[in-house]
């Protein structure tokens, strides 16, 4: 057991002491794809969901990756089960296109590579409101995909932690897209509104868990873009992603948002968090 479990192509080990190879196209390109999940009582949250993901992701980017999906389960179980206890942990995997010498052009004959790591995980509570910047959506256009190539989200998060927020909200022109690394959506006169899954934004598994959740309470719900401004003047607005769940926002820029929908917010964040602990516990 240890506290930080990595995998590198079934090898396993203390995650400080992991190597990888130096052939690995994650390292040039970023030519990968990854996944991310909260695991607790060692049962990974929407596993199905974000395997679905994954295979798409795959097939977007043509990496050849033939392990079957029970396999994979089994080798993701397998790091889970060697992390030390903890209430929750973060559960991550990443496949690359394999290792090869550097050149554009996809290496031929070449096994995609599989990353895996465990880390213990603190749930953000969701009663402390997020706060935000705004910035430019300066990304490619294939923000569908859950590709490794994440430096504007890193840097968008740099930015949001030294004006002391939490996420950034990023936006082409006047349409919203998404945050740096969660989706955002907003409630309005009753009615949840969110962006629709084009090639602008990530189809985010929180989201889709939310808006049925919000279907199921009786919620509307419109999957159609919205702007700054109806961001600003939303009743609610609502970050969500696997890591931190469903985070209200109280602030964009430092200007007071939200907060007048607080009923409908709650609603829901309870729903979720009763959600992911109902699938994380195991049964019998
Ligand atoms: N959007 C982006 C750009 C992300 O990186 C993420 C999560 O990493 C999300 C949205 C939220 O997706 P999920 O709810 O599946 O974690």
């Amino acid at each position: 057991m240890w506290k930080n479990v990595g995998y590198y192509n079934g090898e396993m080990g203390p995650l400080e002491e992991m190597k990888v190879s130096m052939g690995d196209r994650a390292l040039y390109f970023g030519d990968g794809i990854y996944e991310a999940t909260c695991v607790a009582n060692r049962i990974p949250f929407a596993i199905d969901d974000h395997l679905d993901r994954m295979y798409n992701s795959l097939r977007l980017l043509e990496i050849p990756f033939k392990m079957e999906r029970e396999q994979v389960k089994a080798e993701l179980q397998k790091v889970i089960d060697a992390a030390e206890d903890n209430p929750v942990h973060f559960l991550y995997w990443q496949i690359t296109r394999g290792n090869s010498m550097r050149n554009h052009v996809f290496p031929q004959g070449v096994e995609p590579s599989l990353m895996i790591f465990v880390k213990p995980h603190t749930m953000k509570s969701m009663d402390v409101p997020y706060k935000l910047i705004s910035l430019e959506d300066n990304r490619f256009k294939l923000c569908n995909i859950k590709t490794l190539n994440l430096i504007p989200s890193v840097l968008a998060n740099q930015r949001a932690a030294e004006a002391g927020c939490d996420e950034a909200v990023l936006h082409r022109g006047s349409r919203v897209t998404e945050c740096a690394h969660s989706n955002i959506s907003i409630l309005k006169d009753g009615v949840l509104r969110t962006a629709p899954t084009d090639e602008l934004i990530l189809p985010g598994i929180t989201r889709k868990h939310l808006l049925a959740l919000a279907r199921e309470h009786g919620i509307p719900v419109v999957e159609e873009p919205f702007s700054m401004v109806e961001l600003m003047n939303a009743d609610e607005a609502i970050v969500t992603s696997s890591s931190a769940l469903c985070m209200r926002v109280e602030s964009i820029d430092r200007i007071p948002v939200g907060g007048k929908d607080p009923r409908r917010i709650k609603l829901l964040q309870d729903a979720y968090l009763e959600k992911f602990r109902r699938e994380t516990t195991s049964v019998g």
